[in-house]
Parts: C-alpha cells; sequence; structure tokens
C-alpha cells in the first residue's frame, strides 16, 4: 500500500471505526500527553496525518475542513481552516461518484511568502461523506521537465543549424562544380561544419553521461601533471596556429582520485577556451597547487574576459556570452558545462574569477588524493589521513 492509501486508511479508521466523528488536534494531543498508555488510534492517525510529507485535509459534503495537517497550509490549499475552492469542488464530486478526483492545487496568486511552483492532488472519497485531499509538491518534477524540454529544443536548434549549412553548402559546390576555387572554398566550409557538427555531436554524448545516464566508472589515482600534459598536449596545435604561447609552472607531483579522460576533456576545455577567448599572441598560463586538501588547476588568459552578468550563466547548456565570437571559434556552448558537471562528479567545483578587458581565470578544484591509513600505530585515527604526493616539494 502506499503511503498515500494508508493515510487515508488510517483517516478512515479516524473518522468511522474509532468513532471519532470529529478530532480535535488538542484534546488528542492532551489525551496522549495526559495518559499515553491508553494511546488510542485516532491518536496515532492524527499523528500520522500530522508528520505526513504531503498536504492532507478531509473535507466533509458541506465543503468544510475537518482535519488538515501543517503541510496542507504550507502548499496553500487549506486557508484559515477554509479548502481550496478547486479542493472544495474535487471533494464534492468524489463524494458525489465515489471515484477519485485528480486536480492541480498551484497557489493561483503569491499572497504567502514563497509558494510552491505546482501542486498536484488526488481527492479520494472516505466514504460516509467525506472524501480526503492528498497534495504533493510538485515543482521539482515541473521545474526538471522545463529544463528537459528546453534542452530538447536547444539540441534540435544546434543540431539543425550545422546540418542546413552542409545541406547548402552541398548545393553550392554542386552549382560551382566547374569552378575549382569556389569549389575548394565551399568543400573548406563544410569541413568546419562537419567538425563542428562532430565535436557537437561528441559533447554531447559526454554531457549526457555526466548527467546522471551513465554511473561515473571506477575512480583511479592519477598524477595531476599527467593530466596536465595530456591536456596541454590537444591543445597545442590550436594554440600554435592563434600564435599564443601557454606558460606553465613546474611539476606539481599531485596526486587525486579520478576518471583521467573526463578531467583531460575538462582542462583541455578550459585550455582551448583561454586561447579561443584570447587575441592572437596573447600569454595564456596554467598553474597548479595544492590548498586545504584540494588540487587547483588554474587557466589564466589576458582574452576578453566576461562580464558580470555572464558569468554564473557560462557554466549553463549552450549559454553564450558572444554568441558571434562562440561561433566564429566554433564554441558548441557545452565546453563549460562539461567542465562543471566532471568536477562536480569528483566532488569538486570549477571557480571564474574574470574582467571585461583584462582577462580570465578558470579554476579546476579536484580534494586531492588522501592515502588510506595503514595501521593504528602508524597514524592515530584521529590524525587526517596525509595527502599524497609523488614527491614532497610539489605540495605548496
Ligand atoms: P563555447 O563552445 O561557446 O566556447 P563554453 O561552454 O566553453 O562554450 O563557454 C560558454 C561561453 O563562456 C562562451 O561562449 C564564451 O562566451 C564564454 N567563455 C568561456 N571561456 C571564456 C574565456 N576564457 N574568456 C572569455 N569568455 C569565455
Amino acid at each position: 500500500m502506499t503511503a498515500s492509501g494508508c493515510i487515508a486508511l488510517l483517516i478512515g479508521v479516524l473518522l468511522v471505526g474509532a468513532g471519532v466523528g470529529f478530532v480535535s488536534g488538542r484534546a488528542a494531543g492532551r489525551r496522549a500527553r495526559n495518559r499515553p498508555a491508553e494511546l488510542t488510534v485516532a491518536d496515532l492517525v492524527q499523528r500520522v496525518v500530522h508528520s505526513a510529507h504531503n498536504g492532507v485535509a478531509v473535507i466533509n459534503r458541506f465543503g468544510a475542513v475537518v482535519v488538515h495537517n501543517p503541510r496542507s497550509v504550507e502548499l496553500g490549499f487549506v486557508r484559515d481552516n477554509r479548502p481550496d475552492l478547486r479542493a472544495e469542488k474535487a471533494a464534492e464530486q468524489a463524494i458525489a461518484t465515489g471515484e477519485p478526483v485528480e486536480v492541480d492545487l498551484t497557489p493561483l496568486d503569491n499572497r504567502v511568502g514563497r509558494q510552491p511552483a505546482a501542486v498536484l492532488a488526488e481527492v479520494r472519497p472516505l466514504g460516509d461523506g467525506f472524501a480526503v485531499v492528498d497534495a504533493a509538491d510538485q515543482s521539482e518534477a515541473v521545474r526538471l521537465e522545463a529544463t528537459r524540454r528546453d534542452f530538447v529544443a536547444n539540441v534540435s536548434h544546434e543540431l539543425k543549424t550545422p546540418v542546413g549549412a552542409l545541406a547548402l553548402l552541398a548545393e553550392a559546390v554542386l552549382d560551382a562544380v566547374d569552378d575549382p576555387v569556389e569549389v575548394r572554398r565551399f568543400s573548406g566550409k563544410i569541413l568546419r561544419e562537419a567538425t563542428r557538427l562532430g565535436t557537437l555531436v561528441t559533447e554531447l554524448i559526454a554531457l549526457s553521461r555526466l548527467t546522471g545516464a551513465e554511473a561515473l566508472p571506477e575512480l583511479e589515482v592519477l598524477e595531476v601533471d599527467d593530466v596536465v600534459d595530456e591536456a596541454l598536449g590537444r591543445s597545442r596545435l590550436a594554440a600554435e596556429s592563434a600564435g599564443i604561447e601557454i606558460t606553465v609552472d613546474r611539476q606539481s607531483g599531485l596526486l587525486v582520485d579520478g576518471d583521467r579522460t573526463l578531467l583531460v576533456t575538462a582542462l583541455t576545455n578550459l585550455i582551448d577556451n583561454a586561447v579561443s577567448y584570447s587575441e592572437p599572441g596573447s600569454p595564456v598560463s596554467l598553474s597548479r597547487r595544492f590548498a586545504d586538501g584540494t588540487v587547483e588547476i588554474a587557466v589564466t588568459d589576458r582574452g576578453t574576459g566576461i562580464a558580470p552578468e555572464h558569468q554564473e550563466r557560462v557554466f549553463e547548456r549552450f549559454y553564450r556570452a558572444d554568441p558571434a565570437r562562440s561561433r566564429a571559434t566554433g564554441g558548441t556552448g557545452l565546453g563549460l558545462a562539461i567542465v562543471k558537471h566532471v568536477a562536480a562528479n569528483h566532488g569538486g567545483e570549477v571557480r571564474l574569477w574574470s574582467k571585461p578587458g583584462t582577462g580570465s581565470t578558470f579554476t579546476l578544484r579536484i580534494p586531492a588524493h588522501r592515502v588510506a591509513e595503514v595501521a593504528p600505530s602508524v597514524a592515530a585515527p584521529e590524525d587526517p589521513a596525509p595527502l599524497a604526493v609523488v614527491e614532497s616539494g610539489g605540495v605548496s
């Protein structure tokens, strides 16, 4: 039996079986306090209703609320001991037909502080002229559904754009079949769009894996320096062709528990962005350090910077502070969303400092690997586990 079914049954017991036509919460409470040994079913039912996560209210055939819990007031369908009109009508119908009725009880005004965005209820007949309204806050589900809808709409748009461009460019090639210069020009564009489409699909798959479709694989102990070297290797070509030199600090010897591929992908995204959003010839630097049990890898550029109003939002999927520039650099708008999820899946986070015209620093923060305690004689239980480094000089 479901929790709400159980509540309905108990209320039935309360109203009919226990012979208590109307329960006064105060009276039941007084009885319970004075004579705990004589706790009645009605007392217990009162407590069950009171502590229920859902909003519960029993309405009689005259539309009066005879029992309700605090949650029903929080959800806004009982006010001053009166039911919301929609709940009252649904109760009337349930009592008349003997069938449960589903009703939307989302608050219609903003009178009482913060209101839930969606409240859905089932109103069930209890017999003898009573019905129970059993309502749940569905705000989170509604918000998730809206996010999902937005995401699907965005993905469709983002996929359709390069596909449409490819079709047009292919037509242009066919039209210019006798002009080798034009054919070369359009072919170059086709290649760029196809690459962009490939990146988009790869990043979408990465993102869907990260957001719960697949569990994060077993984490392994990783040398941060290896992760940094691999990410730098991947970004080297783009940096070289933009005439950007990446300055890197010395090897750190730090260790983290992580998924190598994901961490390399996240760091590569940060370095690629630093290169993409900087003018040719401007410097980019990468540094790593240990702080408060966390390994920090910072990527700093002297590029365009990000205005304060965009700084929170650049980590959202498909959000671009400068859509034209992102398009020009072949950006998908997913890079930072991936970084954010990778950091979160490792128990870490990504921080941003940025100033338009000055540049940006993105810092990937991942908990440092802790060496398991070996024996009580070696490390007292209350001692924090030592942090592992390959060479102790690396910890700053
Ligand atoms: P994109 O593929 O568009 O680069 P991202 O998710 O990587 O998508 O970044 C989101 C947006 O954040 C970018 O469109 C850009 O406006 C901004 N951004 C990211 N990194 C930087 C940076 N280093 N400097 C300036 N702006 C940046």
